[in-house]
């Protein structure tokens, strides 16, 4: 008997000592679940931000791959819109906890611009094309639309290029050119070359991954000669333009020297070929884009070699008002 009492008390205080864990752990999962609610309704905020000065170039990247195209502003907004109303309905909980995180990413354009480090943070969105194609302005404020087209054409110092030989050494000297300014650039150079005064297309096309690449390597220069990073971009940007804002990403700028010489220098506007240029230039539609009294309207430095092709009418009406692209473009707007 006394076996039988001591086993249903043992009995009891187990069937309690159940009961307070299950009571624990009934207690237990409410307060996790309620915790995972808690978390669950407070807003995603982006990934960690960092201070601004170890992070710029990211943040310079940052803020123009949100100025994507309106239409897929347009789509990220709509998709948060239509996430939202079953955050709010919180008692039934659908746990998809990655899907209002996805929204909140910028959408990926597939653009040209997507992998470019450096962009202009001055870019505003405009027609650059308002007054044709060959009179696009890019600068620092304009840069190419992320629908850009190229229409390019193979040069090879004003020779036709045969394609079996392209990028072998011997043909090195193959450049791209925008079609436009090909026949007018190939005529350009024989004349020159029959008034005695040879030239050499140095640089024409450059794509926007080399830009990059250029601008970057510019950058990373001023750096280690101790400049800010801030200071660095604007500094490269005087004589390497962002991507997307020089006119070597379009095909209608050429850099032209000496027949036989490549490295850009000033003096070469002491060059019988630069004189030749001055005068001749504007007859096959180029003019001198970087002038040396025009440094703060185009915000480049001086660049005799810089020549872009805008068509023999508005090279020559350019010349005659006295005005950079920049102010030529003011002047048909006013
Ligand atoms: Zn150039």
């Amino acid at each position: 008997m006394a076996d039988r009492r001591k086993s249903s008390k043992k009995n009891k205080k187990l069937n309690s000592k159940i009961s307070t864990i299950i009571t624990c752990l009934i207690v237990f999962v409410l307060i996790f679940v309620g915790i995972t609610l808690a978390t669950d309704s407070k807003p995603t905020d982006s990934p960690v931000k960092t201070p601004e000065t170890e992070q710029t170039t990211e943040k310079t990247f940052e803020e123009n791959s949100t100025k994507a195209p309106e239409s897929s502003t347009n789509e990220t907004t709509s998709s948060t819109v239509t996430v939202e109303p079953s955050t709010n309905n919180s008692v039934v909980i659908k746990p998809e906890p990655t899907k209002p995180d996805t929204t909140k990413k910028p959408v990926s354009t597939g653009s040209f611009y997507d992998s470019v480090k450096y962009r202009s943070p001055d870019a505003v969105p405009a027609d650059i094309f308002k007054h044709g194609r060959t009179l696009m302005l890019l600068n620092r404020q304009y840069e190419l639309p992320e629908n850009f087209k190229w229409d390019l054409v193979y040069w090879a110092n004003g020779n036709s290029v045969d394609a079996m030989y392209l990028n072998c050494e011997e043909h090195n000297s193959v450049k791209a050119v925008d079609r436009a300014a090909y026949q007018p650039l190939k005529n350009m150079f024989a004349d020159a070359e029959k008034a005695g005064v040879p030239l050499q297309l140095v640089s024409a096309y450059r794509s926007i991954y080399l830009q990059d690449k250029l601008f970057t390597r510019s950058v990373n220069s001023y750096i280690s000669q101790g400049y800010s990073e801030s200071e660095a971009i604007n500094k490269a940007n005087y004589s390497r333009t962002f991507s997307g804002t020089s006119e070597h990403n379009t095909g209608l700028g050429f850099d032209i020297l000496e027949r036989g010489k490549f490295t850009l220098s000033t003096s070469f506007e002491n060059s019988a070929q630069f004189r030749w240029l001055m005068e001749n230039a504007e007859n096959y539609g180029f003019i001198l884009r970087y002038a040396k009294d025009k440094t703060n309207e185009t915000g480049i430095m001086y660049e005799p070699w810089h020549f872009r092709y805008v068509g023999v009418e508005h090279a020559k009406e350019i010349n005659r008002l006295g005005l950079c692209l920049e102010e030529y473009i003011e002047y048909l707007e006013a």
